[in-house]
């Protein structure tokens, strides 16, 4: 075995780790990066970026049927070539992962070691098992993996996960999709959007991780008109007969059914790669689940040396979330025991879909009701949304009612990651509704419909105050 010591230790290549790395390196440490799987993310290699490949691929092809509405005809007749599209996708793909690829290479000799790593002591790691290394401080940044429920496992080699799919030659006829997480929506809509029939089951009722119950019901409505899709399904049988994946179920309107497919996607949830870590010799606490305890504002577990990142720790797994932890835990790591506080940014996440979906700021669970107000603003009539024919969707805006402070949002619409931003910006602002009014808006566009849902809260928070809103020019048709 050989034994190395050096200051940090980044368990995970991942945009996390590297993150990490990188900021233990600019802090002028001596650090290495331990990676077990392929090199390249899972964001570029099998997440954010073939996913949002494929949907682009398919959304063009929507988008074309779409168009004799507009009076152009013809488009109905392009069909998809489906090798060609996971080609393509495949090899955009690949261009991503390059790019990754030439940051690993680029590091000098020693520092990136390869192998799976785990804990002996807290300040000792074992990869593989050849190499001991003593580090003064270590950021687990191993990101997470499908997480397979075991009644799915009937269907053998026919129960694919996101990990498979973009790796697939063809498309088949048929696919069922479990989960109705972004994920599944996502991957789900794309495939259908590319004349595969789909049948989507969610389990419990949750979309997209909606929380505000209209909303929810309104993105589900849309995609119901889509495919088939029940987001709180009771499957009666799931088998594979004769090789092929059976289920039998009955629809919400009460219809029995019995339809085979091709391929089972397992779209539910994802769960942090921790097992393998022997944490239990790491000396810090776990929660239920086994997941670390730590300090969001400084990626901390405890008063250990031992820094977290990514979507290994469970909450925020999405991409720049791993970046902007990463980075904390990898400058912590680094400056340990000098470590340092920051505040996070506004929490916020994305769903590709369409329509597309954005969750911003305070959970909607965690707001206190009494002194909270909704803003509501439907895109079934808003100018702009009806040009571009997406309108469907509904946004809620929440503020508080007695200062008129933004404390979130949920919606589900056309232009929403557009939306998702100001939202964002505005609440990391720290913009009241009064300020969020007077900012420029232009016509026509998507954003006065957020103007509106923003004038309906306003609205509401200075009735609660029983004062009368400040008089604001109005957008012409909107
Ligand atoms: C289909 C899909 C679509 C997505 N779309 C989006 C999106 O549109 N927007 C968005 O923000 N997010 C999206 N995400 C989520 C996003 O990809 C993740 O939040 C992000 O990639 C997490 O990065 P990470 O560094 O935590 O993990 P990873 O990139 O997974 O890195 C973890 C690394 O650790 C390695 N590892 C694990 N265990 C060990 C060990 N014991 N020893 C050594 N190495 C180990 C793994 O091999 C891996 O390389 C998507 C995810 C998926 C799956």
């Amino acid at each position: 075995m050989k034994d190395i010591k050096v200051d940090v230790a980044v368990i995970g290549a991942g945009t996390a780790g590297m993150a990490a790395l990188r900021a233990a390196r600019l802090a002028g440490v001596n650090a290495v990066l331990i990676e077990s799987g392929e090199l390249g993310t899972t964001c570029a290699r099998v997440g954010c970026m073939p996913s949002k490949l494929l949907l682009a691929a398919a959304n063009g092809l929507h988008d074309a049927h779409s168009l004799a509405a507009r009076g152009i005809e013809g488009t109905h007749a392009l069909e998809p070539d489906y090798a060609h599209v996971l080609d393509y996708v495949r090899r955009e793909r690949d261009d991503f992962v390059k790019g990754v690829l030439d940051e690993v290479d680029a590091l000098p000799d020693g520092i990136l070691l390869r192998g799976g790593a785990r804990f002996e002591a807290p300040t000792r790691l074992v990869v593989g098992d050849r190499v001991r290394v003593e580090a003064k401080s270590i950021v687990i940044a191993t990101g997470a993996a499908p997480s397979v429920p075991d009644e799915l496992k009937v269907f053998g080699d026919r129960l694919i996960t996101s990990d498979d799919l973009f790796e697939l030659r063809t498309l088949p006829k048929r696919i069922a999709v479990f989960g109705a997480g972004p994920i599944a929506l996502e991957l789900g809509q794309a495939l259908a959007r590319l004349d595969v029939d789909i049948f989507m089951f969610g389990k419990g009722g949750g979309v997209a991780a909606l929380t505000d119950k209209p909303v929810r019901d309104a993105l589900a409505a849309a995609l119901a008109d889509e495919f088939y899709f029940d987001p709180d399904a009771k499957l009666d049988k799931m088998s594979l007969e004769d090789g092929v994946p059976t289920l039998r179920f009955t629809s919400p309107d009460g219809e029995e059914h019995v339809e085979r497919v091709d391929l089972v996607l397992a779209a539910t949830g994802r769960k942090p790669n921790l097992k393998p870590l022997a944490l239990e010799n790491a000396g810090i606490e776990l929660n239920d689940k086994g997941v670390p305890l730590f300090d969001e504002t400084t990626m901390r577990c405890g008063t250990s040396s031992i820094f977290i990142a990514g979507d290994c720790d469970g909450v925020r797994p999405w991409l720049h979330d791993a970046a902007d932890e990463g980075k904390l835990a990898g400058d912590n790591a680094a400056r340990y025991p000098d470590v340092q506080a920051i505040k996070r940014k506004v929490p916020f996440s994305i769903v590709f879909s369409e329509p597309q979906v954005a969750i911003v700021g305070a959970s909607y669970e965690a707001l206190d009701r009494q002194m909270t107000v909704t803003g509501e603003a439907s895109f079934e009539s808003q100018g702009r949304s009806r040009v571009m024919r997406q309108n469907r969707g509904l946004l809620h805006v929440y503020a508080d009612a007695k200062t008129g402070k933004l404390r979130g949002a949920q919606g589900c619409g056309p232009a929403m990651e557009h939306l998702g931003h100001l939202l964002a910006w505005a609440l990391q602002l720290e913009l009241t509704l009064d300020e969020a009014l007077t900012l420029p808006f232009y016509h026509p566009v998507v954003e006065e419909g957020l103007r509106s849902a923003l004038k309906d809260a306003n609205r509401k928070c200075h009735e609660e105050r029983s004062e009368t809103p400040p008089a604001l020019p109005g957008a012409a048709g909107c």
